[in-house]
This record gives structure tokens, C-alpha cells and sequence, in this order.
């Protein structure tokens, strides 16, 4: 537990009494470590609260001074950069819309040049991990060497409970490749109250090194973020539920999980390769019916078996699987045909 970086702190910083007084209750809650508050905001739609800019820097570093929490906030242009740090704050995260564009990364890169300021780069929104690792390059070959990444899910195309969908093997994989502590933004994943204990248990069991929380003295009037916004009381029994295992364990659990995200994708791929084979197989069934051949070709089915197994085997697979595997397919492609032939189905 004592390990965990525990990030909170509002999702905007609104005004100074809104900052301060988040900051003083979060600084009783002995886990937390960091004081995070977007100072200027990527917003969807123009017109919205996009962040009070310099005046809030100066707010947050009232509140670093008052409580002493170090801090650490947005950052997504060089003049951000520049600002962020004539106001002391102690660390910079680059943000998702940020990190998908390798030139606005470069120039926060080349900005940084000569510091060696902590910096936390965000996933890009899309699902893409080379994306992701090509942002810590750019950083690396700057020379900054105090790099963690921030797991705060993905745009999805797919319904789901979530604001950005988890994938949980995407930074599994980065942290395989790069040596890097893994922080789960669990605000951002969830966009929700409600699902932020069961995000926030299963990120620890996975081994993550810390959370980032979005934290509100007054939720429900926050100007960004407001739904997915705890208070710093809730936070307090939030961190009191969860389970900090051992990191031994835990990284057990997250290798574990990244091979079974990818045997998941094959069976998916196996599942999607089945059907476009009975797909193929029934217009085959279609064409023998048109044309009067019989559906079962003995010879030639021998034939592709033998070549089956022989491939298989120059691949380390067993006859015997082989032979299960295709003949259980090939039966089943018969049984279709054999519907088609007798009318009970059309192919379309
Ligand atoms: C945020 O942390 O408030 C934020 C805007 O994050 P993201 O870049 O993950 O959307
Ligand atoms: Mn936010």
C-alpha cells in the first residue's frame, strides 16, 4: 500500500476556495500523494469552461504551500509547459487528445528539454500502443528519464457501462515493453461514480502503481467532469475498500491477464474464421445443389485432411488434434450442404 501513488484532486481547478478546500481535506487522507487539477481544459465543443490558465497556477500553488502536497496538472503546449513551470508545479501529465498527435508531443518534448520534470503521458484515445510508446520515445530522447504512464481507457465502438472502455491488455503490453510505473486513471475509465470501486480493485489486482481519482469538495457543482467526481470523504472509504496486494502477486495476476486478453483475441479470430468457412461451405452446397453433384467427396476431403496434418505437425501440432479439429469442421459442413441440398435452407 505504502508504495501506491495516489493521485486526487478536481478535474478543473474552478476558484481558489474550490482548490484549497479540496486540497485540506485531501491532504488528511494519508494515502494520497499528489494534487492533480486541470488547469487549462481540452474541451469537445467550444464555449465550454475550458480553465482558468495563469491565475489558476497560482491558486494550486497556494494549495502545494498550504498543505504540502506536490502537484501536478495538464500540460499541452509549450507555452503551457513554460507557465506550469514558473508556477512550481511539481509534475506535468500529457493528455489523451494530446497524445495522439506526434507533433504537438515533440514540441511539449522539445519544451521540456533540459528538465528533468516528472511526466505522466496519458494513453491517446484510440487504442493504438504504438501511438502510446511513441510518445515515451519522444520524451526519452529529450532526456527526461522520470516517465510513468497513465491508463485511462479507450474510445470504443462498442456499447459498454463504461466512459472509456478499459483494455486492460493495451497497458499490460506497455508496461512489458517499457519499465515504467502504471497509474490507473479510474475517473476517466469509469466517467461514473458507481463503477470506480470494481475499476479501481481490478487495476490493483492487475498491479497497477497507483490510481488517479477525480476529487470535488462539491461534486455536483463542478464545472467539468461533475458525474464521474468524488468527494474527498467518499475517496477516504473508496481507498479503505480496496485490496493493495502484495506487487509480487500482483504481477502474477497482470501477466496472467495480458495472455489470456490475447488467447481471447484468438478464439475470437477462430470463432470469426469458423463462420466464414461454413459461409464459404454452404455456397459450395448451393453450387453442387445448381449443378448436381453429390455433396460428399471422399477423396478429395482425404486428401486435404492428410495435407492438414502433415502442415500441423511442421508446426509442433499433434495428428491427433488435427485430425479432431477438422474432422469435427468437416461434419459439420456436410450436415450444412446436406440441408441445403434437401431445400430446408437457401444461401443468400
Ligand atoms: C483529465 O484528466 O481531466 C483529462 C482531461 O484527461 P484525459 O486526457 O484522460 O481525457
Ligand atoms: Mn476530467
Amino acid at each position: 500500500m505504502k508504495d501506491s501513488l495516489i493521485i486526487a484532486g478536481p478535474c478543473s481547478v474552478e476558484s481558489e476556495e474550490q482548490i484549497m478546500a479540496t486540497a485540506q481535506a485531501l491532504a488528511q487522507i494519508p494515502q494520497v500523494t499528489m494534487l492533480r487539477g486541470g488547469i487549462w481544459k481540452p474541451r469537445t465543443r467550444p464555449d465550454a469552461f475550458e480553465g482558468r490558465g495563469e491565475q489558476g497556477l497560482v491558486w494550486l500553488r497556494e494549495a502545494k504551500h498550504e498543505t504540502g502536497l506536490r502537484t501536478i496538472t495538464e500540460v499541452a503546449t509549450p507555452e503551457h509547459v513554460e507557465l506550469a513551470l514558473k508556477y512550481d508545479v511539481d509534475a506535468l501529465w500529457i493528455g489523451a487528445r494530446t497524445v495522439v498527435n506526434p507533433f504537438s508531443v515533440q514540441q511539449l518534448a522539445d519544451a521540456l528539454k533540459g528538465t528533468d520534470i516528472p511526466v505522466f503521458i496519458k494513453n491517446p484515445v484510440s487504442p493504438d500502443l504504438n501511438l502510446w510508446l511513441g510518445a515515451f520515445e519522444r520524451f526519452q530522447k529529450a532526456g527526461l528519464t522520470q516517465l510513468s504512464a497513465i491508463h485511462r481507457g479507450f474510445v470504443y465502438y462498442k456499447e459498454s457501462p463504461y466512459r472509456n472502455y478499459p483494455m486492460w491488455e493495451i497497458p499490460i503490453e506497455l508496461t512489458q515493453r517499457l519499465n515504467v510505473p502504471l497509474i490507473t486513471d479510474v475517473s476517466h475509465i469509469c466517467g461514473n461514480r458507481e463503477l470506480l470501486q470494481s475499476t479501481a480493485q481490478k487495476a490493483l489486482d492487475l498491479a497497477t502503481d497507483g490510481l488517479m481519482i477525480e476529487c470535488h469538495v462539491n461534486p455536483d457543482a463542478a464545472l467539468t467532469d461533475g458525474k464521474q467526481q468524488i468527494t474527498p470523504e467518499e475517496l477516504m472509504q473508496l481507498l479503505a475498500s480496496l485490496t493493495f496486494r502484495s506487487k509480487q502477486s500482483g504481477h502474477v495476476e497482470r501477466d496472467l491477464a495480458g495472455l489470456r486478453g490475447e488467447i481471447d483475441d484468438i478464439d475470437s479470430e477462430l470463432l470469426q474464421l469458423l463462420a466464414r468457412r461454413m459461409e464459404v461451405s454452404a455456397q459450395i452446397g448451393e453450387y453442387k445443389k445448381r449443378n448436381n453433384v453429390t455433396v460428399v467427396q471422399m477423396d478429395r476431403w482425404k486428401k486435404i485432411l492428410a495435407d492438414h496434418v502433415a502442415a500441423g505437425e511442421g508446426m509442433g501440432l499433434s495428428p491427433i488434434l488435427i485430425n479432431k479439429v477438422f474432422e469435427a469442421i468437416h461434419q459439420a459442413s456436410i450436415e450444412r450442404q446436406g440441408r441445403i441440398m434437401e431445400n430446408e435452407e437457401e444461401v443468400h
